[in-house]
């Protein structure tokens, strides 16, 4: 696959100066472990007060927010499914996820977005499944979508970030 459009990269993604960053968050969105945790520091507790107004966010679905003290604008917060073997619908409710993120993009106007590996620490998806998926999803969007500007993947390891390569460059255009 080959788009100028996607970056693959590792980092932290509450640095990002971006206008949204994407949030692998729970269904309560109050705030967890993993980068939900990370972001709701680095963003501050008035993230918590407007997260608490939001009543929650099922599994695939996703919620913006402002980003406060982030240099990103906004926080589109997904809650990602938790892996069960496979047969529990688990890709479908992935790609949900990106899909959902990237849909509210236009609402927004936000043309520079960076993804975490949604459900692929705490919640066990196998990352080159995950990221497989993750990497459809944007292309798809980005080719039906030209006002996106730059979707940044933000892998928090080196060995996630060489799992998202090996998927970027075998995967067909
Ligand atoms: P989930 O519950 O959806 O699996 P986790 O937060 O446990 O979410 O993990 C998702 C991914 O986010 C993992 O690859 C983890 O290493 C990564 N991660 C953790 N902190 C950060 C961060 N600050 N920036 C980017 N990615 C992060």
């Amino acid at each position: 696959m080959n788009d100028p459009r996607i970056t693959i990269m590792q980092g932290d993604i509450t640095k990002m100066e971006v206008d949204a960053i994407v949030n692998a968050a729970n269904q309560t969105l109050l705030g967890g472990g993993g980068v939900d945790g990370a972001i709701h520091r680095a963003a501050g507790p008035e993230l918590k007060e407007e997260c608490r107004s939001l009543g929650g966010c099922k599994t695939g679905e996703a919620k913006l927010t402002r980003g406060y003290q982030l240099p990103a604008r906004y926080i589109i917060h997904t809650v990602g499914p938790i892996w069960k073997g496979g047969q529990h619908n688990e890709d479908q409710l992935l790609a949900q996820c990106y899909r959902n993120s990237l849909k509210i993009t236009l609402a927004k106007k936000i043309s520079t977005l960076a993804f975490p590996s949604i459900s692929t620490g705490a919640y066990g998806f196998p990352l080159e499944r995950a990221c497989r998926i993750a990497l459809q999803e944007v292309k798809a969007f980005l080719d039906q979508n030209p006002g996106i500007k730059q979707i940044y993947f933000v892998c928090f390891s080196e060995k996630d970030l060489k799992k998202y390569q090996e998927a970027f460059q075998t995967m067909s255009a």
